[in-house]
């Protein structure tokens, strides 16, 4: 893979996106040093920046740019209070982002929620919950189930009264929860193969119990997963996962869940981290002669208040750059440099102002650049 020049389009999009990501292209380009790696690396506007620069949130020169590329590094898009006027379908979150994970069928959503010990006072469980530090993955199908599945739509109902009286008249809303085989399948492997990667845990939650999907989820896991004898597979109830992120986050290694689930727990194990400057993402497409198309993005949204102020922690976008190292390009060395020059600059005390804690003696309040920097030179 060394050998080959990966190609790489830097989408920064809105607030704080260009700082960010101007901190994560920083990193990169010392990694290529370290690692002998070769990235062509190209930038292009998205969202705001896109309309500014021609009239679309995704223009088409970006979108021409991602097609040629290997992933996708993005910032963020979207900054509310522009032109309340401007339609949804044509706001930057929908036609850009929305977009391009349609366009490039983007499948399997991963998001790793690492807490350091010397991060504790960020997380809002108490210390004794939290053991030697919370890390876990959580993989999310993106593609179906319930926000997908037809029929999908508000119809009005009416139904005959009893004799004498006006039939009642009312309005049903459907949801239909759909899953195949194949779909359940191709996102069981990338959790399976991520937790390879990691602890080789794997804990698949479903609502067996109760959904015909779950059903069929808990089998079709079972039999993927006697193609990765090394990983301890176990089965969850979503209703008890949802207790067991808080009451005991440390037994979580990796978490595979259905789209809506998935959502919802995701979110929940984000807040463990106690700050979204700290959490990347990943959202994964196909995989072509060994290159798994993927958009990397940080797991917070443009931050309108604190952008322009070298103020934003670069620290998510700086790993999402380390997710698209070890999901697209297999580079799990690369991918290590950058997580453990990240670990070097939280251990040496550097804090942005979020994940900042007056009350540690040794802290030290930084910004944007000297984040970037610190974290830079430890690679
Ligand atoms: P937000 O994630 O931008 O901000 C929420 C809070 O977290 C703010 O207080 C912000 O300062 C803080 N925060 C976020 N990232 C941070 C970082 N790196 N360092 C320090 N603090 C950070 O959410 P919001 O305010 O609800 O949304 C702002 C805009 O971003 C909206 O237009 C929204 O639609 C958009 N958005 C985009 C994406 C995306 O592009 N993927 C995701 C979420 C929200």
């Amino acid at each position: 893979m060394s050998s080959k020049t990966l190609k790489i389009a830097a989408l920064a999009g809105d607030g704080i996106g260009p700082e960010v990501m101007r901190a994560a292209i920083q990193v990169l380009r010392a990694i290529e040093k370290k690692h002998a790696l070769a990235f062509a690396l190209t930038e292009a506007p998205v969202g705001w920046a896109g309309i500014d620069a021609s009239g679309q949130a995704l223009p088409d020169a970006t979108l021409a740019l991602c097609r040629a590329s290997d992933a996708i590094l993005f910032g963020s898009v979207g900054l509310p209070d522009r032109d309340p006027t401007l339609p949804k379908e044509q706001r930057p979150e929908r036609a850009a982002l929305l977009r391009l994970r349609k366009e490039f069928a983007l499948f399997a959503n991963l998001r790793p929620v690492q807490l350091p010990k010397a991060l504790s006072h960020a997380c809002p469980l108490r210390p004794e919950r939290q053991g030697d530090g919370i890390d876990l993955l959580v993989v999310r199908e993106l593609t179906g189930g319930m926000y997908f599945g037809q029929p999908k739509r508000t119809e009005e109902v009416v139904e005959p009264g009893a004799p004498g009286t006006e039939p009642r008249r009312f309005q049903r809303a459907i949801d239909t929860m759909v899953y195949t085989t194949p779909e359940i399948e191709r996102i069981a492997h990338v959790a399976f193969r991520s937790a390879g990667l990691r602890r080789k845990k794997l804990t698949s939650i479903d609502k067996a119990n109760v959904l015909e999907n779950g059903i069929l989820w808990r089998e079709t896991v079972t039999r993927v997963g006697k193609s990765y004898p090394d990983v301890a597979l176990d089965h969850m109830f979503v209703d008890n996962a949802a207790m067991q992120l808080l009451l005991r986050p440390t037994q979580f290694d990796v978490v595979l869940c259905e789209n809506m689930f998935g959502d919802i727990l995701s979110d929940e194990a984000a807040a463990l981290a106690g700050s979204l400057g700290m959490l990347p993402s990943a959202s994964l497409g196909a995989t072509q002669d060994g290159v798994t198309f993927g958009l990397y993005e940080p797991a917070g949204g443009t931050a309108p208040d604190i952008a322009g102020k070298d103020l934003a922690n670069p620290i998510a976008q700086i790993l999402s750059a380390a997710l698209m190292l070890r999901h697209s390009f297999g580079l799990e060395d690369a991918a290590r440099s950058i997580e453990a020059a990240v670990g070097k600059a939280i251990a040496d005390g550097l804090r942005t102002g979020d994940i900042f804690n007056p009350g540690e003696p040794a802290a030290k309040k930084v910004g944007t650049r000297v984040m970037a920097d610190a974290i830079t030179a430890a690679v």
